[in-house]
């Protein structure tokens, strides 16, 4: 269901409580636990909201105390692309590998990092923000301060800012368009492959992933896309570490987050 935020953060909590009683119910199991994917930064530990860019009421929020509290079960809160990576490492495109890395390509650039069944999130759980991984330091400057990020070359927002001329296209549009034989597309999506291959140069160099996935509308771009993704990277990262690696598509589409959500309370 839509979140619908400008009824505000209390309207939205309860139509969520209310969501998950109906599912519990409905389904018929004894529940353990529940796990829940909010936008970030949050603070895991504490299941407490800091700060989303795009939920501003939201700050403060102790949704993993508000979830307890209603259905009397552990509850664990997690950032959405951690979920989403969680879901896809456990059950999509990751499935089976020892190590894995999400990119999921949207308003922003959102990115987990599975390493052996585990989301790895930093001292602070604020780890794998690789959309903010910069691939030209005397580059566009970023809403995070740095320059050059990634997330302002690659996301869906990214490609349409730089396909302007094409009206109201959507990034999934530019992808299709490109597929299709439209030049102007095809060029912006040739050069997004090389930016995000740049990027996972870095990744791989400082990981030596088994498994890349990549997810939003660029799942519509085709295998052509992935293999210039593949080729650019393999291109610039260290020949031993890129040996291997697979640059996949996600297999969960809107799911991930959901079942990533799930295997995070499993396993808490
Ligand atoms: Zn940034």
């Amino acid at each position: 269901m839509p979140t619908l935020k400008e009824q505000g953060k209390n309207k939205v909590i309860s139509r969520l409580l209310d969501a998950a009683a109906g599912v519990i119910k409905r389904s018929g199991v004894k529940i353990k636990a529940i796990g829940a994917g909010c936008p970030g930064p949050l603070d895991s530990k504490k299941g407490e909201i800091l700060s989303p860019p795009n939920l501003p009421d939201w700050r403060g929020v102790r949704l993993k105390k508000i979830i307890e509290r209603r259905f009397r079960i552990p509850a664990v809160v997690e950032n959405d692309a951690n979920c989403a990576g969680l879901g896809e490492a456990m059950s999509g495109a990751g499935r089976g590998s020892s190590s894995m890395v999400l990119l999921t390509l949207g308003t922003g650039i959102g990115s987990a990092i599975v390493l052996d069944g585990k989301l790895w999130t930093g001292k602070g759980g604020f780890a794998s923000e690789l959309g903010h991984v910069s691939i030209d330091y005397n580059g566009l400057k970023c809403g995070c301060g740095n320059r050059g990020c990634l997330e302002m070359y690659a996301s869906a927002t990214a490609v349409v800012r730089r396909r302007k001329a094409a009206g109201k296209m959507t990034a999934e549009d530019v992808y299709k368009a490109a597929e299709k034989g439209d030049k102007i597309s095809r060029r912006i999506v040739d050069e997004t492959a090389v930016y995000l291959g740049a990027a996972i140069a870095n990744i791989i160099n400082a990981l030596d992933p088994e498994t890349i996935v990549l997810a939003g509308g660029m799942s519509k771009a085709g295998k052509k896309f992935f293999y210039k993704v593949e080729k650019a990277a393999k291109e610039r990262a260290l020949k031993e570490a890129s040996k291997g690696v697979r640059i996949v598509p996600a297999e969960l589409g809107e799911d991930a987050g959901i079942i990533g959500a799930a295997w995070r309370a499993k396993n808490s």
